[in-house]
């Protein structure tokens, strides 16, 4: 039996930012009304309101992260893929442990064999699912998602050639330069594959 996480990491320290931003909002909206309702309108019931507004900020970038989620889910182009393994993501800290990424290989719509690590932000450490197990992810202007609803055991025309670790030939290897996501350093990358940044730690789907 296999045990599904329903929420990952990140989307835990979402709900804690989103309500420490609720938390802001509702204490500067307190104290402000009782600087109010003590001194009248005044200049110091606009100090509480800095709470507010640190508030609003937080919950404003929570949106806009689930926003950016949500929107490669909608426009990505959808692919069946094999889950080929994990990787630990140095590059970010989160509750103090390296969140734990899937690699996955999948062929392309020209059906070119391509990598990329998906930002699943398991816990440290852990291997969610079976290695050779398909899931579905969707690609959108180079960024990854995934649907935790589709790992499944579905069995991928040509998978033997997805999951085999052929060793790669160096002349069949397209570097490109590319930029860490993360931190900005530029390194060469093979184009199709997911490389980890020599700087950072961060991974890059080139
Ligand atoms: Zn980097």
């Amino acid at each position: 039996m296999m045990k599904i996480q329903e929420m990952n990491k990140v989307d835990i320290v979402y709900k804690i930012l989103a309500a420490m931003g609720a938390f802001f909002i509702m204490i500067g909206l307190t104290v402000s009304a009782i600087f109010t309702a003590i001194e009248g309108v005044s200049v110091f019931a606009l100090i509480p309101m800095l709470f507010v507004v640190i508030g609003i900020g937080f919950v404003l970038g929570v949106a806009i992260q689930k926003n950016k989620k949500r929107k490669i889910l909608r426009k990505g182009k959808k692919y069946a893929a094999k889950i080929y393994g994990y990787v630990k993501d140095t590059s970010i800290l989160v509750n103090g442990s390296y969140p734990t990424n899937v690699k996955v290989h999948y062929f392309d719509e020209k059906h070119v064999e391509r990598e990329a690590i998906i930002p699943t932000g398991f816990p440290t450490g852990s291997s969610q699912y079976a290695i050779g197990m398909t899931m579905d992810i969707y690609e959108y202007k180079g960024k990854y998602s995934w649907d935790p609803a589709s790992v499944r055991n579905e069995v991928l025309k040509g998978e033997a050639e997805l999951m085999d670790d052929k060793p790669v030939e160096p002349e069949k290897l397209n570097l490109i330069a590319v930029n860490c996501p993360n931190c900005g350093s530029s390194f060469q990358a093979a184009k199709g594959y997911a490389s980890k940044c020599p700087y950072c730690g961060g991974y890059i789907n080139a």
